[in-house]
């Protein structure tokens, strides 16, 4: 197949602003995009908001304002965050526009007749989630894990089921083969260790009366509203127009491409690589290839919540250090695979240790050599050093593994390994102190070409640097190189 990608963010709620865990997701996803351009594929990267939970009709209920008022102002401040973090997508969609409902409903009436049948069902739900859950699903205190402290209720209805059932076999080789591949190792064994309990049919639809008239209709069947999973799950690929099979995007991007990849938390990793696999599969579709699956994030060490007060602001984060001091710290400090934690103390650490002195140091030393030299002639001659080129050579390959496997933090890590050859190559020339004016412009090429590709390799992650750094490198013509001195790139922080 071509070289395509196609990359999507979980779509989140929209029933309060978002929080930094939200930030962590869209960087991440972004990194995965802009890495895929960078190697020339064909991109198309997607986020939203998933507008039709009861949850949204509560939240609305008690500021006393219209639910649609109250997901366009939320679903903006979403937006706003992508564009504040300089989140690369191709677009937002919002599960309460029209085509994302009639794709919806679209998807259900493809969904093989077998694989529905209505019931009488009696269950623990959790508001929070909006999910039933079995007994040895909950936690010790008989609570959801996602919601300790809130009570689960006793709902009796009459819903619509899905035979999730009739999967269990498919979906199990699926998981193990790699069919879909789950990053990383850990949550694929989490995710197999579900399916192999023994799957158990989910309702996917709701009395109509406790939806209070929100979300997606059931076709054909007005008493009742599908499942707010059910279709949110169903935007990735109503936004590619989804049912028109013949939509450019749709085909492009979702029937013939063979990188389709999901980001998202371990909290719905059941609705990523179990429901969502049955419902495509059910309905005739292709799965998704990949999902890669983040940790949490923690804040001085305890979980995020309204109730402690430690729910960090990510405009106000961004407002005071810059974005591209979150992203770095959310991409470094966060390992990619397990939990992480925000501090502001360890967020000034990062901030002066590896931004302001590792990287901005070594970018103002280099320019600031560069601008003394003035042009650099290279006039056929082979100025780059073996050492420097080999140097450069395996840190891309490094990285690449890296990112390719989501490794976030080992990949920058990798990067500041070639900021700190590119110091000790600066520290034993001194080439200030190189009386030949070719040989010191030889060491300064030398110094150029490593911080041209420290910029290069910056890219996916804090792009508004990497472009800061490569404005100042630059061809007047083929053969003349001429750099600029650079304003401070990261001030030292107190
Ligand atoms: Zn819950």
């Amino acid at each position: 197949m071509n070289k395509k990608s196609y990359i999507t963010t979980t779509i989140p709620y929209v029933n309060a602003a978002p929080h930094i865990g939200h930030a962590l997701e869209f960087v991440q996803a972004d990194v995965i995009a802009r890495f895929r351009r960078v190697k020339g594929d064909e991109t198309y990267f997607l986020s939203g908001s998933d507008e039709n939970a009861i949850k949204n009709v509560q939240a609305a209920e008690k500021e006393g304002i219209p639910t649609e008022e109250l997901v366009q102002r939320n679903a903006d401040a979403f937006r706003d965050l992508l564009k504040k973090l300089n989140i690369s997508v191709d677009q937002f969609i919002r599960t309460s526009e029209e085509r994302h409902k009639i794709g919806a409903q679209a998807l259900w009436s493809a969904t093989k007749k077998e694989d529905l049948y209505k019931k009488k069902y009696q269950g623990l739900y959790c508001q929070g989630c909006e999910t039933f859950y079995n007994k040895d699903e909950l936690n010790e205190a008989g609570e959801c894990s996602e919601h300790p402290g809130k009570k689960l209720e006793v709902i009796e209805e009459e819903n619509y089921f899905f035979k999730l059932s009739n999967y269990q076999k498919w979906l199990t080789e699926v998981v193990e083969k790699d069919e879909l591949k789950i990053v990383p190792q850990s949550k694929k064994n989490e995710v197999l260790a579900f399916i192999k309990r023994g799957l158990e049919d989910f309702s996917v639809s709701r009395p109509v009366e406790r939806t209070k008239n929100w979300g997606v209709r059931v076709p054909n069947e007005p008493g009742q509203t599908m499942y707010v999973w059910y279709d949110a799950l169903a935007n990735y690929i109503t936004a590619l127009g989804y049912p028109d099979v013949n939509a450019k995007l749709f085909k492009t991007f979702w029937l013939e491409n063979d990188k389709k990849i999901h980001v998202l938390g371990k909290g719905v990793s059941r609705f990523h690589a179990v429901y969502w696999l049955a419902m495509l599969k059910s309905a005739g579709l292709p799965i998704p290839n990949e999902e890669f699956i983040h940790g949490y994030i923690t804040v001085e060490g305890q979980k995020i919540s309204k109730t402690v007060g430690n729910v960090i602001d990510p405009f106000d984060v961004i407002s005071r250090y810059g974005v591209d001091s979150v992203r770095y710290y959310l991409l470094r400090e966060i390992p990619a695979y397990e939990d992480g934690d925000f501090s502001e103390e360890k967020f000034k650490d990062r901030y002066n240790g590896d931004l302001a002195n590792g990287l901005g140091n070594f970018t103002a030393r280099v320019l600031t050599l560069g601008a003394q030299v003035g042009e650099i002639k290279i006039g056929g001659a082979v100025l780059l050093e073996k050492s420097v080129e080999e140097k450069i050579a395996t840190i891309q390959k490094e990285m690449d593994i890296k990112l390719n496997e989501y490794r976030f933090h080992d990949a920058l890590s990798s990067l500041w390994e070639l900021i700190r050859f590119g110091d000790g190559y600066v520290n034993d020339k001194k080439p200030w102190e190189i009386a030949d004016p070719e040989e010191k412009k030889r060491v300064i090429f030398n110094l150029i070409t490593i911080l041209d590709n420290v910029a290069a390799f910056l890219l996916p992650f804090l792009p508004e640097t990497s472009e800061k750094i490569t404005k100042n490198i630059y061809w007047k013509n083929e053969e003349t190189l001429i750099t600029a001195k650079p304003e401070t790139l990261f001030p030292r922080i107190k």
